[in-house]
């Protein structure tokens, strides 16, 4: 490394490709991988070259700490083919910043801008036919980093790995939606991890979201950890109220995730002139919202759907139904958003890349 640059991204081409045996119609999220894989080691106190090769195992020793202590962090993106099959990211950097945010908490070393930057555009171009065109086509890439350190004594570990895979995703359709509003579990606590992409912060949110789908609820909208009183977020998305005409969002906090999508729905609410108050939200005023007919939707706002309208709700055992909307905010929001994803409107803001 000399300045903070790699010397040269090491770049081992697969022989074939995989490309020929995947449906890209019928791809469930998540489940099949690009031909290449981005790797970077850090040892000796120092990031490595980043290596680029074909996607496949890696070695681990059974004593590697991630599996131990759970010292690992990622980060969720998406890549766009448009018309004129250029490729584009939305506000990498963001994702960028929120990674390093998240390794400083778990004592993980931060990874260098250039490494990221140059490594990801370096696997897009040798994956990019894996990026289709159309709206709601894309490629969801997963930047993470592992504890790598082999020795069971809970310390930080001296060794990382960085990698960074991809996965071709169509429209998101997560089926009906409906939440739960969390009443005893909770996913993050004041001075915890949760504003954090933590791997645990997901792995402890299965059981109680598995015993909400046994009541049948999808996803839970987790409440403060103290109280229950107020609402911050889901497991994946953050998550918006819409009352009347106004929209009602928590605010980012130790606890909740500050997310890309959410950010960028609040910049595009008050572009557009609908009010937006970005305060805590009392369970209880949602509660009576839907009871007076005034709670006209609920929405989650995440890289992996765009936007995720919600069809229902639960609260002590009740369930309320949202309405159909012929207006709905989540609908105008999804479409700003892929509008500017897809290179089909003017990139006011710069979030293309
Ligand atoms: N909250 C949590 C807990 C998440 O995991 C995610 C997904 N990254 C979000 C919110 C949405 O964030 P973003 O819009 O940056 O994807």
């Amino acid at each position: 490394m000399k300045n903070g640059l790699p010397d040269a991204i090491d770049v081992v081409e697969a022989k074939t490709s995989k490309i020929d045996a995947v449906d890209f119609e019928n791809l469930v999220f998540g489940n099949v991988f690009t031909d290449h894989m981005m790797i970077c080691d850090y040892v000796n106190g120092e990031w490595q070259n980043p290596v680029i090769k074909p996607y496949g195992p890696i070695e681990l020793e059974p004593s590697a700490k991630v599996f131990h202590y759970g010292q690992a962090i990622f980060e969720g993106m998406k890549a766009f083919k448009d018309d004129q099959d250029q490729v584009w990211l939305f506000r990498p950097e963001d994702n960028f910043n929120r990674f390093n945010k998240s390794s400083v908490r778990l004592a993980i070393p931060e990874f260098p801008k250039e490494f990221f930057f140059e490594g990801l555009e370096t696997l897009l171009n040798l994956d990019r036919d894996w990026i289709k065109k159309g709206f709601g086509n894309s490629l969801y890439i997963r930047p993470f980093v592992i504890a790598t350190e082999s020795g069971v004594s809970a310390s930080p570990s001296k060794s990382y790995k960085f990698m960074i895979i991809c996965s071709p995703a169509k429209a998101y359709y997560s089926g009906e939606v409906r939440v739960v509003f969390a009443e005893k579990f909770s996913r993050a606590a004041d001075g915890g991890v949760g504003y954090a992409k933590a791997a645990g912060n997901y792995g402890a949110q299965f059981y109680p979201t598995n015993l909400a789908k046994e009541e049948g609820y999808q996803q839970i909208v987790w409440t403060d950890a103290n109280t229950h009183e107020y609402l911050e977020e889901a497991g994946t998305m953050n998550i918006f109220f819409r009352v009347g005409d106004k929209l009602l969002t928590a605010p980012t906090s130790d606890r909740i995730l500050d997310g890309v999508t959410r950010k960028s729905v609040i910049t595009l609410a008050e572009e557009h002139g609908i009010p937006v108050e970005v305060r805590r939200v009392k369970v209880q005023e949602i509660v009576e919202a839907a009871e007076k007919g005034e709670l006209k939707e609920i929405f989650g706002a995440g890289t992996a759907a765009t936007i995720n309208p919600v069809k229902g709700f639960g609260h002590q055992g009740k369930k309320f139904e949202l309405p159909e909307l012929e207006d709905s905010y989540a609908t105008f929001f999804k479409k700003e958003l892929m509008n500017i994803q897809y290179n089909k409107s003017e990139d006011k803001y710069g979030w293309r890349y």
